[in-house]
Parts: C-alpha cells; structure tokens; sequence
C-alpha cells in the first residue's frame, strides 16, 4: 500500500520546475509533489558559466519559481530526494527514504549526467566537470586561486567557461578536438568568428587534439594529448558533452532511444506509457517540424516542454512543434543565438556583417532552413524560425537572403 495517492508525480529540476507552474497557471487541481535529487529547488543552468560563474550573479537568480512559490501554490517541493523506482502499472513511485506514494500521472524529466574522461591521471585533484551549482562554486575558487586553466572541449561550455575565466583574469587554454571550436554546430566559418573573438580576448586555443592523460604529482598540472602536447594548467575543466539520464525510466520499463539516447517519446512528449510524459535532456520526441525523432539539450526547449507536458499531464495532448531554440555568451565579448537543429547542410548564406559583430547565417539543405546562427541581428532568427517551421524552398532566394538590406517577412508573405 502507497504512504499517500497525489495527483502529479514531477521527477526532476528545471523543466519540472516550468511544468508545476504551468499546471498551477492552467487551474490544475490535484496534488503536485515535484522531488528532484539536488537540494536546491529547480534552477536553470546557463548562469554556471556565465554570470554566476562570474559572481555577478546570486543562486536565487537562476531559480525557476520563488522558494516561497511551492507553498504558496500547494506544490510539495522535495529537494535532495532521488525517486528511487516507479513501477508504471501500478502507478506507485519509491522515494529516497522509503516512502511510497501512488500517482496518476507522472513527468520525468531527469536530465543529463556530464560525460567523464576516464584517462590516466583522471584521479588527480583540480579536475572539475560542469553541471550544478558546486561545480561552478568550484571552477569560480580555483579560478581565484589559479594563474591559468585548462578547458577541454570544443563545444560551448568549454568555450564560454574559458570566456568567463579569462574576464575575472585567469589565463586559459582550450584544448579541442575539433579543427575549430563550435564547429560541430556552426560549421567551420562561423567557428572560426568565435575562435578569433577568443584569441583576440587572450584565450588560447589548440584544437584537432584529444586529449590522452592528465599529468600531475600533486593535483594535475597539464593535459597531455594524442598529438604530443603538454598544455599545463593549475587547473582543468573538461566540457565533453552529456548522456540523458535514462536510469529511472529505463529501470521502470519505458521504451529508450538506442544507446540510452533518451526516454522515447511520441509527438506530444508523451512516454511508452499512456499519463507519462517526459521532457528537456532526457526527451527524444518525434518532431513533425524536423520529420525526424529529436532531443536536444538547451534551457529553452526544456522550459517550453516542461510547460507543454503540464498539458498534457491535464489530458490536452497536442504535438510539441517548437523550433528549438538556443543561445550562448563568451563573456560579454559576443553573443549567439541559434534555432534548428541542423542534422547537415550543403549550404551556409551568410547575411550582414562579420566584421562589426553582426551577422546571420543560414545553414541550407535541400533548399530549405535547416537551421541559423545570429550573433547581432536577433531578428532574422524569427524568420528563420517561421521559415524552417514551414519548409519554405529558398533556393530561387540565396541572393536576397544574403542582402542584409532585404525583408525577410516577404519570404513568408509568398
Ligand atoms: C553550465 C551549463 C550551461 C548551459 N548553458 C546553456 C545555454 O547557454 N543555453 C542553452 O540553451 N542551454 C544551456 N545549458 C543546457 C540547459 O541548462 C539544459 O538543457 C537544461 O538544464 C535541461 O533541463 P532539464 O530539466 O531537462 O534537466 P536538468 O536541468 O539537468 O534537471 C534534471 C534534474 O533531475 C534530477 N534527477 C535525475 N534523476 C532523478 C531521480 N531519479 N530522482 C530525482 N531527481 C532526479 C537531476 O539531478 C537534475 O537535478 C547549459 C547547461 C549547463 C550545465
């Protein structure tokens, strides 16, 4: 026998965080219980790099909902409470602690775990990896204490961590395996704007380089990698990518994209299982917009799902079919927003201005948006959006859409 019968079940931090206001906001009734295993209540990530990691920032800032908020609004928060087991027939869940209650619907949005370089020398103290508030209280310290870093990573966590340091003044290096750094997103040209606005800030960067061990006698003090190179640093923090945090789902039986890429959900985020609904990291979702099965890891997908599942969670299911969105800092050195994802593309048309800081690019396939990058002109990323939406053949229109000057609204007018 469950301890107690609550309405909605809510597993984890930040897109569990948006749903509970949003069944609140939407006039839902029943009992929320929200546990999530970090003892902080839901927050959002991007400022770990970036503005908290800066100290220009408080914790509280980065929270989803005032602490005052749960109760307020009749929403049990449990922090520091793993779920420990769900069984989905029976629709009873196993807290952290032993208690066992019974639900009607459940959203299980757990998130993603960081990926760790098990290397030689991975033991060693001073290497820091990045996803919750310690980690960043812990970069920020050594960053105080240190002359010099080492980010390992191409992507943009090592980019703007390295960023970040370099700003408060601390000397960084970033050590990648990509040719240029973010080019696995942007393509190599737009990677190379960011990699210049990097070295031009003092960052130094070596890129097509995998790291092979750390080094160190008394805490690490290099990365060594494949092609030979001693990169030295008092400290490392490594920014290589994460895995969907399947391990409650799985455990309960819920179909997983292959290689635990995800909890497998249909068009509306709604899981294997008929009342449960999964969102953010660990949500692979059929996207109708993409034609293709989708998950993606950014704070405004997450935010948006966790708002759409709450509908569902209400018994309005209707296919998620936003165009996701991104966006990054490298300090206040330059800015970056991105919808897509493009899975490839055989054309990039670049728009504006690169040398003033101030450019679009759209990434092509087949004639039609795939995705597109804007460091300056955050509005073209609308019509990108609605154009990508739509499916709109642009291959009669490359000239006009790299005229700075041109309407994009009449591409969408036709
Ligand atoms: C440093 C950093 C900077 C970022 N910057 C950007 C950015 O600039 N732009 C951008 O678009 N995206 C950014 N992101 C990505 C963005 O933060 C994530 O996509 C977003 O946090 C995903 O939200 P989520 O709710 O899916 O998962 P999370 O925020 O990871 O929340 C999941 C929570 O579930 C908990 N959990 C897991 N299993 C259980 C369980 N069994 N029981 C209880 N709790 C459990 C986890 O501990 C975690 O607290 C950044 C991420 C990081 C780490």
């Amino acid at each position: 026998m469950a301890d107690r019968q609550i309405e909605f079940l809510l597993v984890g931090g930040f897109a569990a965080g948006y749903c509970a206001a949003e069944l609140r906001k939407r006039g839902a009734e029943g009992e929320i219980l929200l546990a999530g295993r970090e003892p902080e209540p839901p927050y959002e990530r991007p400022p770990l790099s970036k503005e908290y990691l800066r100290g220009e920032q408080g914790r509280e800032d980065a929270y989803v909902n005032a602490p005052d908020w749960y109760e307020q609004n009749g929403v049990e928060l449990r922090a520091g409470t793993n779920v420990m087991s769900l069984d989905v027939e029976a629709r009873t869940a196993k807290l952290q602690g032993g208690e066992e209650v019974s639900f009607s619907k459940a959203l299980l949005a757990t998130g993603a775990n960081v990926n760790i370089l098990r290397l030689e020398g991975a033991e060693l103290d001073g290497i820091h990896y990045l996803r919750a508030f310690g980690n960043s209280d812990g970069i920020r310290e050594a960053g105080e204490k240190a002359e010099r870093a080492v980010l390992v990573g191409g992507s943009y966590i090592a980019c703007e961590v390295a960023a970040s340091l370099k700003a408060k003044g601390t000397d960084c290096a970033i050590v990648a395996m990509e040719d240029v750094v973010l080019s696995n997103s942007f393509g190599e040209e737009a990677g190379n704007w960011f990699q210049e606005v990097l070295t031009s800030h003092g960052v130094e960067v070596h890129t097509g380089q995998t790291v092979s061990a750390f080094q160190g006698e008394d805490g690490v003090s290099a990365v060594i990698t494949d092609q030979g190179k001693t990169v030295e640093g008092d400290f490392v923090v490594v920014g290589a990518g994460v895995k969907p945090d399947v391990m409650l789902a799985k455990r309960a039986g819920l179909e997983i994209e292959e290689g635990d890429g995800g909890i497998r959900c249909d068009e509306t985020l709604q899981t294997s299982v008929e009342g449960i609904f999964a969102a953010g990291d660990v949500c692979s979702y059929e996207s109708r917009v993409h034609g293709r099965r989708l998950r993606v890891e950014h704070w405004d997908v997450a935010m948006q799902q966790g708002m759409h599942a709450a509908r569902g969670l209400m018994g309005e299911s209707e296919p998620y079919e936003v165009v996701p969105y991104f966006f990054s800092d490298l300090a206040d050195w330059a800015s970056m927003e991105y919808i897509g994802p493009a899975e490839s593309w055989d054309e990039e048309i670049w728009r504006g201005d690169r040398d003033a800081g101030e450019f679009t690019v759209f990434y092509l396939s087949g004639g039609k948006i795939a995705g597109a990058l804007t460091v300056g002109r955050s509005e073209d990323l609308g019509y990108a959006r609605e154009l990508l939406a739509k499916g709109t053949d642009v291959s009669a229109s490359k000239e006009a859409l790299a005229d700075a000057d041109t309407d994009l609204g009449s591409f969408l007018d036709g």
